[in-house]
């Protein structure tokens, strides 16, 4: 469902502008030279705030094109970060596209930040927003929220360009969802406790096939998508670690998120070229620790992945 969010309605209140007119690790880049698609992760984290990973977000960029997949905070300095560093398919304007696993606030705090920050750097076009039920009405309340923002820097001094503030909104199911020349998109449903909606993604480019778990307890619809894909970004928590939680948040995380043995058995089926340990809860234990856990029992490529890292 394509839904058009203009800001024409928010701004009439108080504003003559007739926007219906306006159509509302640096030291770990290992870019691959021989591939037109980069994975790029921007935010490896998780809810708990470690300085040294953003939120969860993960770009895939193709031909110079960014296709970004959740806005966890930090997300927009997170790609002008990997655009420092070579990936110049992020640099902030660029980015014009948001594809949202599910709307837990860990994945979706930096909604704002990746609709205005953009904006407000000169961004010449409209962002488009690819997510779940509720996509649209979490983005209408933000956009709702910055009203006086947007009147101050489309109205008063500041040099602007209108297009950028617009934002399209769809929601999304599974299957195939979005196609340009560069991307198929398809998304499938994923186990995440008790959401009613929550999302994979899978993107074909014309040489790689990447999926991405979002969050989710073990699903076999992540092994289907994967399938022999070339990168698989799974997220995961330590097994030892969760053996010294307490026993209702072992509730919670066996519900709602996958353990690394859980992993390991998820991987062997899958088969991806190269898996890539990322929303990590490891409580404790390191990531060298987690990935030997994963390869108790999964022989194949394996890392764990840090903000900023290039496949
Ligand atoms: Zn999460
Ligand atoms: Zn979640």
């Amino acid at each position: 469902m394509r839904i058009i969010v203009i800001l024409t309605m928010l701004l009439s209140l108080s504003s003559p502008v007739n926007l219906r007119s306006l159509a509302v690790h640096s030291s770990s880049l290992r870019p691959n030279a021989q591939s037109k698609t980069r994975v790029v992760l921007l935010g490896t984290g998780t809810p708990n705030a470690d300085p040294d990973r953003s939120g969860p977000a993960v770009a895939v960029v193709v031909n110079e094109t960014p296709y970004v997949i959740d806005c966890g905070p930090g997300v927009v300095r997170r790609a002008a970060a990997a655009a420092r560093n070579g990936v110049n398919g992020l640099d902030v304007a660029k980015l014009r596209r948001l594809f949202i696993t599910h709307l837990h606030s860990d994945h979706t705090s930096g909604l704002p930040d990746f609709i205005f920050t953009p904006a407000v750097l000169e961004r010449d076009a409209p962002l488009e927003i690819y997510g779940p039920p509720g996509i649209k009405a979490m983005t209408d309340h933000v956009i709702k929220a910055y009203v006086e923002d947007i009147n101050i820097r489309l109205r008063g001094l500041e040099p602007s360009k209108p297009r950028g503030y617009v934002v399209n909104v769809h929601e999304i199911k599974t299957g195939v969802i979005y196609r340009d020349e560069n991307v198929t998109v398809k998304t499938f449903p994923v186990k995440h406790g008790s959401w009613k909606h929550a999302l994979g993604f899978r993107f074909e480019t014309p040489d790689r096939v990447v999926v991405i778990s979002g969050d989710c307890a073990p699903s076999d619809s992540v092994i289907e998508a994967c399938n022999g894909c070339d990168v698989l970004i799974h997220e995961v928590y330590s097994t030892a670690g969760f053996a010294r939680r307490p026993p209702e948040w072992q509730r919670y995380h066996s519900s709602f998120h996958t353990s690394s043995k859980e992993l390991a058995g998820i991987a062997s089926k899958a088969r991806p070229g190269l898996l890539v340990l990322y929303h990590q809860l490891q409580w404790g234990v390191t990531p060298e620790q987690l990935l030997g856990e994963i390869k108790e029992g999964y022989s194949g490529h394996v890392v764990s992945g840090n903000d900023l890292d290039v496949y």
